[in-house]
């Protein structure tokens, strides 16, 4: 996926440069340096940890597996970012995940830097025994980096509470008598993880969504009708319509989203298309998706692939390729899987005109150019997908004064931080031309130079 991130950064400095608000205390030369210094800051990390894993499996075979743990930034807080394990994982896609943890802490005011870890594998391809190895070691070789006020990592694609369980537990191990229970996030309940975590990125994708199209949209119908504005023009278009709704991956994120949508009781929704690695399952009168939630449960988080499954499963489906959730006519399309889904290639057959970013950078910046100029509205990643690093950021804060927060008051929090940057970035949104990714970025890349210059950093 090249610099995507980076590159967005570029072009939201360049948009600020002539912007006077923008580090009013600084002027002439001066402000050009602290240009030069903030680009270079936010365009390169601040460590790329690299390692080799050599693992003994359990079949005798000995591997050497490509680790990373990217540190990119820290003005916010402690470094934080997830750990992702799949086989395309690369240096290139690390750094460029760990900038956009740094962007979406700082728009939405959570005090973190940014980070990404990965390791080279497909973890359905290594025994349980395996996989606990190969997180132990991960720890192992980190863990100088890593700790509750350094670096605190969290699950991400391929990885969930029990490989945080796993990881705390080799760091407890490496260092007895620190404080331990802040240095991963998104650990099990029992484990010290918060109640909520699971759900949490799938609900606050939701969240954005069901925030843009009820609340924001019946508060401010009539202020967005005066507005030129091709976004404006889409939202409101479709205003108590019933909306047809697709949602790409039925892991983690995807499923959590489809289950919200079904059960939404404040907007209109008819989930008809969902998918994962194997199929897209279809229904133009929508999918019974609880039933589908159980069937992944049960199978190893697959969706019935067969007639035969999907009659098991009790419900009524079509079965098509994987890729036909993207291109299905539907009013909102949910991408939860990975990156770069709709590129340069699918961009001209999307037909949704709402995009929602479940996962980190599933639209490239070709696609996203073509589909805004079409008054397509994209809430990108950073906007969207929050909720998993907010509610990390409860379970940290629930670690060190040791209190426990209920399942209600979780989502309550995540809610009420979703709509606060909601509420900041909305209205300049609607008001000027630009997709709202640029927004988003702007804002972020705001609050960063205001720390970084607060902080002398500047120059
Ligand atoms: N991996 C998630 C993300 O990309 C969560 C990160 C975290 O909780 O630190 O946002």
């Amino acid at each position: 996926m090249g610099n995507q991130t980076v590159d967005i950064v570029k072009s939201s400095l360049q948009a600020l440069v002539d912007d006077k608000s923008f580090l009013p205390e600084l002027s002439g030369e001066r402000r050009k340096k602290a240009f030069t210094s903030l680009l270079a800051i936010l365009s390169t990390p601040n460590h790329v940890n690299k390692s080799f894993l050599r693992i003994a499996l359990e079949n005798g075979q000995v591997v050497r597996i490509p680790a990373y743990r990217v540190q990119h930034n820290n003005i916010l807080g402690p470094y934080k970012g997830g750990i992702r394990f799949h086989e395309s994982v690369n240096e290139d896609e690390v750094v460029n995940l760990a900038a956009l943890m740094t962007l979406k802490n700082a728009l939405h005011q959570v005090p973190f830097g940014g980070a990404k870890g990965g390791v080279v594998i497909n973890p359905r391809e290594f025994s349980e025994k395996d996989l606990y190895v190969i997180c132990k070691k991960y720890v192992q070789y980190f863990s100088d980096s890593l700790g509750p006020d350094k670096d605190i990592p969290a699950p991400d694609v391929g990885t969930g509470e029990r490989e945080m369980d796993w990881m705390m537990g080799e760091y407890k191990s490496i260092r007895p008598g620190e404080s331990y229970r802040g240095s991963f996030t998104g650990k099990s309940v029992e484990n010290g993880g918060s109640l909520g975590r699971r759900e949490a990125t799938g609900k606050g994708v939701y969240y954005t969504f069901r925030y843009l199209m009820h609340d924001f949209l019946n508060l401010q119908e009539s202020w967005l009708a005066e507005r030129d504005n091709p976004f404006a023009k889409t939202v409101l278009a479709l205003k108590d319509k019933l909306l047809s709704v697709a949602v790409q991956g039925f892991g983690n994120v995807g499923s959590v989203v489809a289950l919200a949508a079904f059960q939404c009781n404040h907007l209109n929704n008819k989930v008809v298309a969902v998918s994962d690695r194997n199929v897209t399952l279809y229904n133009s009168e929508g999918l019974n998706i609880p039933s589908l939630v159980k069937y992944s449960y049960a199978n190893n988080g697959d969706l019935p692939k067969t007639d035969e499954m999907v009659k098991l499963a009790g419900i009524k489906a079509e079965i098509l390729n994987r890729e036909a959730v993207l291109t299905i006519d539907t009013d909102v399309v949910f991408l939860a899987a990975l990156e770069n889904q709709v590129h340069g290639e699918n961009k001209k057959d999307i037909k949704a005109r709402i995009i929602v970013e479940g996962a980190n950078a599933p639209v490239s910046t070709e696609a996203d150019e073509y589909l805004s100029a079409k008054g397509v509205v994209i809430i990108p990643d950073i906007l969207a997908n929050a909720g998993g690093v907010i509610v990390s950021y409860l379970e940290w804060l629930q670690g060190r004064e040791t209190q426990f927060y209920q399942e209600e008051e979780v989502y309550q929090k995540l809610y009420e931080k979703m709509k606060e940057t909601f509420d900041t970035v909305l209205p300049q949104f609607f008001a000027d031309p630009y997709p709202l990714r640029r927004n988003c970025y702007i804002h972020a890349v705001m609050k960063l130079s205001m720390i970084m210059y607060r902080q002398g950093k500047l120059y």
